[in-house]
């Protein structure tokens, strides 16, 4: 298996994320649906966020001096301007997270540049920096996304699925600057604890999975991760883990995050920073073994 060294003697890296949909994916889910601009109540399950959880996920990442990244929408941060202040100024990470939540998939390439910009705005205009870091929304991005984000000065995304290690992402054939830190569905709260009636949130029903048993996998995978000595991009939205009964799991995640050594808890950048210069292009490689 092909190790990653990292830096300073750690043996792994863990990476704090949260994507603050705020009330895009609820609004974007009752579109569809007969009289959906009505169900007030779906939008106010993610208003929860921005409103209340955020906060509390603040203050458990200043008990333990952890820095976070924090993917918003820019309709939320539009929304909620004091709240992606107050994430900032906290010394986080602000990442791109589209629009409105849209899928990119299926959008033509003049759409995609246009909710890039857009968002890019807002944050520039909140506080005083665009996004480096991307986290594509309703999961999946189309092909060109990668290309026209990293035209666009983007150093990394975490947004795909295929490796437990971060890499560089082959745009038009050559491997770029555009470095890829993965994340799992097993590493998000929304898969194992949102909930909806209507629109029915998971498909389906019915589940809200049993708090202890989604901690215990969150920590067998933050474990798994140090023991194999990978990176791990938790994925968690307000909405769902800053509840006062779920942040105790993103609290006990933390504390052992902080009390593991040689565990690397980074932000998306720093990881993507770190990353282009540990391991150049092959390109660069092949070429200083030639001289
Ligand atoms: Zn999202």
């Amino acid at each position: 298996m092909n190790n990653i060294k990292w830096p300073e003697g750690y043996k792994s890296a863990v990476m704090f994320s949260f994507d603050v949909d705020g009330d895009t994916t609820w609004e974007n889910g009752n579109r569809g649906l007969p009289n959906g601009d009505k169900y007030i109540k779906s939008l106010s399950v993610g208003q929860y966020g921005p409103k209340r959880a955020v906060d509390m996920i603040l203050d458990k990442l200043d008990t333990y001096s952890v820095k976070g990244t924090f993917f918003i929408p820019g309709l939320t941060a539009e929304r909620y301007p004091d709240m992606v202040k107050k994430i900032y100024i906290a010394g986080h990470e602000i990442g791109h997270h589209g629009y409105a939540h849209e899928r990119f998939a299926g959008k033509s390439t003049e759409e995609q540049i246009e909710i890039i910009e857009k968002s890019q705005k807002i944050y520039e205009d909140l506080v005083g920096k665009k996004a480096i870091g991307f986290r594509t929304p309703s999961g999946d991005w189309a092909v060109e996304t990668p290309g026209l984000l990293y035209e666009r000065g983007f150093s990394y995304s975490s947004s795909m699925r295929g490796d437990d290690r971060p890499y560089r992402t082959i745009i038009d054939g050559e491997e770029t600057d555009f470095i890829e830190i993965p994340t799992k569905w097993e590493l998000d709260d929304y898969v194992a604890m949102a909930y909806n009636m209507y629109p029915a949130e998971p498909a389906g029903l019915d589940r809200i999975s049993c708090y202890r048993n989604v901690s215990d996998n969150f920590m067998r995978e933050l474990e798994g991760s140090h023991r194999f000595g990978l990176c791990i991009s938790f994925m968690m939205h307000p909405q769902v883990i800053g509840s006062p009964g779920r942040i105790q799991i993103l609290d006990k995640l933390l504390k052992t995050a902080t009390e593991t050594d040689d565990m690397w808890i980074a932000t998306g950048h720093e990881i993507a920073d770190w990353y282009r210069k540990a391991y150049p292009l092959s390109r660069e490689k092949q070429e200083s073994e030639k001289r």
